[in-house]
C-alpha cells in the first residue's frame, strides 16, 4: 500500500474513533485511570504542602471539636471558598496516602505572637488526627507513613511554614520537632532574622543577608541533627544555595514547581534543580497556576509538563508532589481538589512514564529523603553531636523586633521577692 493510502487510511480511523458516536479516548483515559488507581494502591502518595490547618483557623476559629469533615462540599462556609479542596471523602477519592499538613501562620506575625499562633496549628492538626482515628494516623517517620499505609490510614505529618515561627529559638525548634514537626520552610514571604526569602529575586528585590546568616547556618545543623527536613520553598536562591551546601542531609522543597517553565521565584531554577540531584533531595510540584503556567490557568498537561522538565534535569529521582490545596486560589483543570491525584499519575501513563517511576514521584522518593535525614540524625547522635544551644546574636536582630522583647540579658529586674 503506498503511504498516502495508509495516512489517508489512518486519517479516516482516527476521525472514526474521535467521532461521537465512537469515542475511543475515555476508554483510554479510564484503563490509564486504573493503572494509576492501582499505582497508588501499591505505594503511599505522599503530598508535601496541604493548607487545610490554616482555613480551621479561618473558617472554624480552630474550633473544631463538633466539625464533620467528611463532607465539607456543602458547608458555608467552605462550600463557596475557592480555597477549599480538602475533606476526608475527597481525600480517599484522590487516594492520598500521607499528607503534610502546614502548620503555617503569616509573617505579620513575626517579632509578635508567631510562636504562640504557631502552637496553635500545630495543636489543631494534632485535635483533627485525633477526631478521626480511623481516617489519620499522626506518624513522624518514613516507617510511621509506610505503617499507617498498610492499616489503610492517612498518615499525618506536621511542616511549620515559615522561619519567623520560631522566634530566631533554637529551643523553640527543638520542642517542635518533639510535637512531630518534621518539617520547617526556612522562610515564608518575609526575611527572617538569619534567612532571605524569596522576593529578594523579583525585580528591585534587596537582599536582606545575601543568603544564610552564620546562625541560619546553625539553624541548618540543628535541623539535621534533629532529623527535620529542611524546605526550601519559599527561600531565595542564594538561601537556597546555601543550605543545600550546608546541609549533610537531603532537603526538600515542599511546593515549588519548575522556574524554566514559568518564571516565578517561588519555583525552582535549573541550576538548583541539578544541585538538588546531588543533594538526594526532592522537588514536590505545586499545582497553582500562578506558578505552573504564571497565569491564572492551568491544565493536568501543564502540570505534568513541570514533572517533565524536572525529570530531564535533575532526574526522576528528585520529584514529589506537593500540591498546596487549601492555600492556593485557583486549580487546574483536571486537579480541581485532593480528589483528583489520580488524573495526574493518568496523564504521566499516557505519556509513557513507567509505573515503577510513577511509584517514585508518587512517595517512594519522599520515603528516601526522610530516611536518609533520618539516618543523618542517627549518625550525628552516634558521634556524639550535642544540641546547638547558642543564641541568635544581638545584633542579628532588627530593630523592628526590639519592642516585643525584653532582650537577652539576666532577668535581675523582675529577681523574685
Ligand atoms: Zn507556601
Amino acid at each position: 500500500m503506498k503511504l498516502s493510502i495508509i495516512l489517508v487510511l489512518l486519517v479516516t480511523v482516527e476521525q472514526i474513533l474521535s467521532s461521537p458516536a465512537r469515542r475511543v479516548e475515555p476508554v483510554a483515559i479510564e484503563t490509564y485511570l486504573n493503572k494509576a488507581r492501582a499505582v497508588l494502591d501499591r505505594v503511599p502518595l505522599i503530598d508535601g504542602h496541604n493548607d487545610f490547618a490554616m482555613s480551621l483557623r479561618d473558617y472554624a476559629r480552630n474550633q473544631v471539636g463538633d466539625l464533620d469533615i467528611n463532607d465539607l462540599t456543602a458547608l458555608e462556609p467552605w462550600a463557596s471558598s475557592p480555597s477549599s479542596h480538602t475533606d476526608i471523602n475527597r481525600l480517599r477519592q484522590g487516594k492520598i496516602g500521607a499528607q503534610f499538613w502546614s502548620a503555617y501562620v503569616g509573617c505579620t506575625t513575626q517579632y509578635k505572637d508567631a510562636v504562640s499562633k504557631t502552637w496553635e496549628q500545630i495543636d489543631v492538626i494534632h485535635r483533627m488526627v485525633e477526631a478521626n482515628p480511623t481516617t489519620f494516623e499522626f506518624v513522624t517517620s518514613a516507617q510511621g507513613i509506610e505503617d499507617a499505609f498498610a492499616q489503610g490510614k492517612i498518615g499525618s505529618l506536621i511542616g511549620v511554614e515559615g522561619g519567623h515561627s520560631i522566634d530566631s529559638s533554637l529551643a523553640v525548634l527543638r520542642m517542635m520537632y518533639d510535637m512531630g514537626v518534621r518539617y520547617m520552610t526556612m522562610t515564608h514571604s518575609c526575611a527572617t532574622p538569619w534567612a532571605d526569602n524569596s522576593q529578594v529575586d523579583n525585580p528591585g528585590g534587596v537582599a536582606v543577608h545575601d543568603g544564610l546568616t552564620p546562625f541560619g547556618k546553625t539553624v541548618v545543623a540543628e535541623m539535621n541533627r534533629l532529623g527535620m527536613l529542611l524546605d526550601l520553598s519559599h527561600v531565595s536562591r542564594k538561601t537556597m544555595r546555601d543550605a543545600l551546601e550546608t546541609s549533610t542531609a537531603p532537603v526538600i522543597f515542599s511546593h515549588s514547581s519548575a522556574y524554566a517553565l514559568c518564571n516565578n521565584t517561588r519555583n525552582v531554577p535549573d541550576d538548583i534543580l541539578q544541585l538538588v540531584a546531588l543533594n538526594g533531595g526532592i522537588v514536590m510540584v505545586n499545582f497553582f497556576p500562578s506558578f505552573v503556567t504564571c497565569s491564572s490557568t492551568a491544565t493536568v498537561q501543564d502540570v505534568a509538563n513541570h514533572m517533565d522538565h524536572i525529570r530531564n534535569v535533575a532526574g526522576v529521582d528528585h520529584i514529589g508532589i506537593g500540591a498546596d490545596y487549601n492555600g492556593i486560589t485557583e486549580v487546574p483543570v483536571g486537579l480541581k481538589d485532593v480528589s483528583e491525584y489520580p488524573n495526574l499519575f493518568a496523564e504521566l501513563i499516557a505519556r509513557g512514564w513507567a509505573e515503577t517511576d510513577l511509584e517514585k514521584i508518587a512517595g517512594l522518593n519522599l520515603l528516601r529523603v526522610l530516611r536518609g535525614a533520618e539516618s543523618v540524625r542517627d549518625q550525628m547522635a552516634v558521634t556524639g553531636v550535642k544540641p546547638f544551644d547558642e543564641w541568635i546574636p544581638q545584633a542579628d536582630l532588627p530593630a523592628e523586633s526590639l519592642p516585643c522583647s525584653t532582650g537577652q540579658t539576666k532577668n535581675e529586674q523582675s529577681s523574685p521577692q
